[in-house]
């Protein structure tokens, strides 16, 4: 698996779809670059989601699955946002990660969780070479299965490892003392020295407004979209004549200081998020959340993802978040995961009147019995003030005012647009012209995500046949449909280049086509060659692109 996690990063840089970022300079770690045809695949996933959710929309029935019909809009709101807007949400006191510090590796590891649940590594602190090593692996879980899993995820060898010690559940772990060791694993039991304990890290990238600006000035880089949304939600239901139950969408960039970006742009600090704040009536919020639960995951197989290698994994209580009633990721096989591992594409969280709330009242935090209350500081005042405004909604059908609840299906571009190259990746053999077996890359993007859509062939420079090409390339591309033309090299040749990124049809001029007006045209994935008319092949391309 991770060989095939190797040829999809080679194929990205040798073909132009991913670059390390600054890479004449040494890259950045957590920093990708999209070249030519990345760049169009990534476009082509956000304009599906788009389409799908916003654009294409039909608001006047409910679509199947849905409780009733329902309105979907798209706002795109600034990376830089008023500061207030990350104290309300949370963000600016609790969106941190685990961090330790090895001393003599200078390098830092963050805790992390292995399929969402929590594990850790220690190693004893007086771990002289002498002294068998130890590590210490606490997880909730069938033993053997989580015991692989930990060691691979922290790179491991079972040689390092004298001894594993379970512990029953998540909470059980926080108890352990930390002190008791001096030193917690990192990717490599032989590099793991001194490490310091865990602290927290905030994951929000700090920045300074103004020229004169001092730290007091200081504001965030967004670490997600969805607070664009909330904090318009009043502007958009008071200016777009929008009634509940109502979608308000974003695509863009959020950033996260990420400790250990990894697994190429899996986990990176600059990347795009697509996100749905789905606002309706508290009582209807539970159909909601199954309905884009179901719809979201069936969002990825009809682009192409198989089932098999996609899951829809429910959260258990203790993952979620205080104020969530409800959270399913959506998650993917990916092959720099072990085999049966799956990581995050998308969240769908069920938040409950949380967001809003906190954006009128001021930072909440839970009570006791589970409920929510505005956070004060020593002196009783809220620790954070909310907007004041009020952010309720008034249903003339029922005549009720309340607080929308939200069911937020939170997705990631870059992992969507990496799940994609993945799934797409094949190797197979093929006879060439000679009838020779040729090993072939292809990559079987579906249709509407693949770069290159149909290329355009002459057979042979000559006879008028790359005169007729061109006529036929220019024809797609004032369609709109995006194509190329090559006249370099062996038609075998031309038609593998097209395979390695995913272009699904390649149209062939050749003698035939002067005497009766007809071109080739060849599959990708069945490499069966069919004719139609010159005058069909717009007509047909865009056919087969709406199927
Ligand atoms: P993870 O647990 O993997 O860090 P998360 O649960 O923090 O992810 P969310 O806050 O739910 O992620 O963000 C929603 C989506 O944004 C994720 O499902 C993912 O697709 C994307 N995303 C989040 N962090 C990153 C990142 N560092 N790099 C790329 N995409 C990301």
């Amino acid at each position: 698996r991770s060989e095939l996690m190797d040829k999809v990063v080679s194929l990205c840089k040798r073909r132009g779809f991913i670059f390390q970022d600054s890479e004449i300079y040494g890259g950045q770690n957590g920093f990708w670059d999209y070249g030519p045809l990345g760049t169009e695949l990534k476009r082509n996933v956000r304009e599906s989601w788009w389409h799908d959710m916003v654009s294409g929309h039909d608001p006047i029935d409910a679509p199947e699955g849905a409780p009733q019909a329902f309105q979907m809009v798209g706002v795109e709101t600034t990376i830089i946002m008023n500061p207030q807007v990350w104290k309300c949400s949370g963000h600016y006191d609790l969106f941190v990660d685990k961090m330790v510090d090895c001393k003599e590796a200078k390098k830092r590891y963050r805790h992390d969780h292995v399929n969402g649940r929590w594990v850790t590594s220690k190693r004893k602190a007086d771990g002289d070479a002498a002294e068998p090593k130890r590590v210490f692996v606490t997880a909730v879980g069938e033993e053997a299965e989580i015991q692989d899993r930990a060691l691979s995820y922290f790179g491991l060898k079972k040689k390092y490892v004298d001894r594993l010690e379970w512990e029953g559940d998540i909470q059980s772990l926080t108890e352990i003392p930390v002190d008791d060791y001096s030193s917690v694993v990192g990717p490599d039991a032989s590099e793991a020295g001194t490490l310091t304990a865990p602290r927290d890290f905030n994951l929000m990238f700090r920045t300074i407004i103004g020229a004169l600006g001092t730290d007091d000035d200081a504001a965030f880089l967004r670490p997600e979209t969805a607070q664009g949304i909330f904090v318009n939600f009043k502007n958009v239901v008071d200016s777009s004549r929008v009634k509940l139950p109502l979608g308000i969408c974003q695509i863009g960039k959020s950033f996260r200081n990420e400790i250990t970006p990894r697994n190429f742009t899996f986990r990176s600090r600059e990347f795009e998020q697509m996100e749905i704040e789905f606002f309706c009536h508290p009582d209807q919020s539970q159909e909601w959340y199954t309905y884009w639960r179901n719809r979201r995951f069936a969002w990825y197989t009809s682009l192409g993802i198989q089932s098999e290698n996609l899951i829809l994994r429910e959260h258990h209580k203790e993952e979620l978040a205080h104020y969530s009633v409800g959270t399913a990721d959506i998650e993917y096989a990916f092959p720099f995961l072990p085999e049966g591992d799956y990581g995050e594409l998308e969240g769908v969280a069920h938040r409950g009147d949380f967001d809003l709330r906190s954006h009128m009242e001021g930072k909440l935090k839970a009570t006791d019995e589970g409920t929510l209350e505005v956070e004060l500081n020593e002196h009783g005042q809220p620790k954070y003030r909310g907007s004041g405004k009020d952010l309720t909604y008034f249903d003339d059908q029922i005549r009720e005012r309340f607080i929308p609840h939200v069911i937020e299906p939170s997705a990631g571009a870059d992992r969507a647009t990496l799940a994609f190259l993945c799934e797409a990746y094949f190797e197979d053999k093929q006879p060439d012209e000679k009838g020779k077996m040729q090993s072939r890359v292809v990559m079987r993007f579906h249709p509407r995500l693949a770069p290159i859509k149909a290329a355009v062939f002459p057979l042979v420079k000559k006879d008028g046949q790359p005169e007729k090409a061109k006529e036929i390339y220019r024809a797609l591309k004032a369609a709109g449909i995006a194509a190329t033309y090559d006249e370099q090299a062996a038609i075998g040749r031309r038609y593998r280049r097209q395979d390695e990124i995913g272009t699904p049809w390649c149209l062939t001029v050749d003698g035939e086509t002067l005497e009766n007006g007809t071109v080739t045209i060849r599959d990708r994935d069945s490499l069966e060659q069919t004719r139609i008319s010159v005058d069909d092949v717009v007509d047909e391309i865009s056919k087969r692109l709406r199927a």
